[in-house]
């Protein structure tokens, strides 16, 4: 008998610069991508969750010069910093590819690049331009905000060089096609209008190469041209393919779904050039790209002068439900969100303390004190009950599908509404008095609607705030991820999830 395996789904956050150790918008990009990852394990699907860093960069290189150490060991000193700040957040990562020390990460990229040249998709030319190393991109003069990089707004460099070039413009109307018909999802909706509005005007062959000398030697070599190192862009996005290693086929091309998850500043990186290189070698296409927004911190944009820049600390103080909670919450998922640290104190009081923290205690303190610890069977019904318990039955589905269109925000605020209610419940039937007044079968049935309501929170928190809903299955005695009460557990009340903190100021 041939086995089923469960459908395939490959994730990736992008691979970010290491040229300074991580901020808080790239903690952003890890949490919004488990979530997906930790989702789709959820519905039983088999995941590969890819991150990583992208190491041969000039500004790596520059950074590197300017701390005086080598390149090497300061890209992987920065990746290691990466690595220690997605294990904090506790991001369930699958592969993490480093660029420059990836067992097969070179040999990938010079496989493709000799397909593109088999195939006649790359020509050399003289090239003059204006260029950006923060960005690591070309501009035109056009796209310039007062003669600065609109993304930086620092002074670009003339650039002239005789370089490899890939012929993006060849693949305008498929790309169109592509992104017009919504056969590549993206979230939100304002950036496949964007990109297609990008397409719109002259797509221009790309500039895929640089010279070895300006690059430092730092990078991967143009197979047959030593003098020319492969364009950083085109070797991260590759790194996608490479962090899959003998698995490739598996979770790329015969995966269900495709998903990466991105800043708004490289959306054209891999809704332009990704899709028309994959394209030009005939491999299958992601199927979605997750576009999240920018952060500022209190207003300001995230800068090396801003000292809240640095998450771990925040998670070090906190805890990194709480991180997680405010990024997922507090900032909408795909559109640009603010760290602001009086807010985050008060979301985690008043929504992970007082409404969360509080159901779980009371309720099982009740299951402890009213029925010997152990949860009762369900009895009949009144309207109070019902309401409860047919909220229950919808959450999971309606969270589901809000992470589907990356809403993420709007999933987690789903879920605190039957929390909310579920303490109005508490307080509407007010399990004390029906113990005085001796309603012993009325009570058992509440209790069971709230055991049941704390194993619903419990599965719909999973993706989000995975330890927390660890603890309030495993205190129900429920295995992580069970959605269906099973009467006669033993309930063991945790410690409080959410201890007040004694120190109320930022880290
Ligand atoms: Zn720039």
């Amino acid at each position: 008998m041939e086995t089923i395996s469960a459908p395939r789904c490959f994730i990736s956050t992008a691979l970010p610069y290491v040229n300074a150790a991580p901020h808080l918008g790239f903690a952003l990009e890890l949490v919004i991508a488990d979530v997906l990852a930790r989702a789709q394990r959820l519905r039983g699907n088999d995941v590969r969750f890819v991150s990583g860093t992208d190491d041969h960069s000039l500004k790596n290189v520059l950074a590197a010069a300017r701390s005086g150490t080598s390149t090497q060991s300061f890209v992987s000193a920065h990746a290691a910093r990466f690595r220690e700040l997605a294990s904090a957040l506790d991001i369930s990562i699958d592969a993490f590819v480093s660029t420059s020390d990836h067992p097969t990460h070179r040999q990938t990229v010079e496989t493709v690049w000799s397909a593109l040249e088999a195939r006649g998709q790359l020509y050399q030319k003289h090239y003059r331009g204006l260029y950006c190393t923060d960005c690591e991109q070309f501009y035109e003069p056009a796209e310039l905000d007062l003669e600065l990089c609109p993304e930086h707004g620092t002074k670009l460099d003339w650039i002239e060089e005789h370089n490899w070039f890939f012929r993006l413009g060849q693949y305008r109307e498929p790309l169109i096609e592509l992104l017009g018909s919504g056969r590549i999802q993206i979230a939100p909706e304002s950036a496949r209008t964007e990109l297609l509005g990008f397409l719109q005007g002259e797509l221009r062959d790309l500039c895929v190469s640089r010279d070895a000398a300006r690059a430092r030697g730092f990078g991967i070599a143009v197979p047959c041209d030593p003098s020319q190192v492969i364009y950083v862009w085109v070797d991260a996005l590759l790194g996608y393919l490479s962090a899959l290693g003998s698995e490739r086929t598996r979770y790329w091309a015969e995966s269900c779904s495709r998903t990466h998850v991105i800043g708004r500043g490289i959306a054209r990186f891999h809704g332009v050039y990704w899709l028309a290189l994959l394209l030009a070698i005939e491999e299958v296409l992601p199927t979605r790209l997750c576009v999240h927004g920018y952060l500022t911190v209190e207003g300001r944009k995230i800068s090396k002068s801003n000292n809240h820049l640095d998450p771990r600390p925040w998670v070090q103080a906190w805890g990194s439900e709480a991180v997680r909670y405010y990024l997922l919450r507090h900032v909408r998922t795909t559109r640009d969100g603010d760290f602001d640290p009086t807010r985050f104190a008060q979301a985690y009081d008043a929504e992970l303390a007082n409404q969360l923290g509080n159901l779980v205690s009371r309720s099982l303190a009740l299951v402890e004190r009213y029925a010997a610890s152990t949860v009762p069977a369900q009895g009949d019904l009144q309207p109070h009950d019902r309401a409860l318990l047919l909220h229950n039955a919808r959450l999971a589905p309606e969270v589901l599908e809000a992470i589907e269109r990356c809403e993420l925000d709007r999933a987690l605020e789903a879920v605190f509404e039957l929390v909310r209610q579920g303490n109005r419940y508490v307080d509407q039937t007010a399990p004390w008095t029906l113990a005085r007044t001796g309603e012993h079968a009325r009570l058992a049935s509440v209790l069971h609607c709230l055991c049941q309501t704390l194993l619903t929170v419990a599965y719909a928190l999973t993706p989000f705030l995975p330890s927390t809903a660890r603890a309030i299955a495993c205190a129900l005695d429920h295995p992580p991820g069970s959605e269906t009460l099973r009467p006669g557990a033993k309930v063991t009340p945790p410690g409080p999830l959410f201890p007040k903190q004694p120190a109320r100021l930022s880290p």
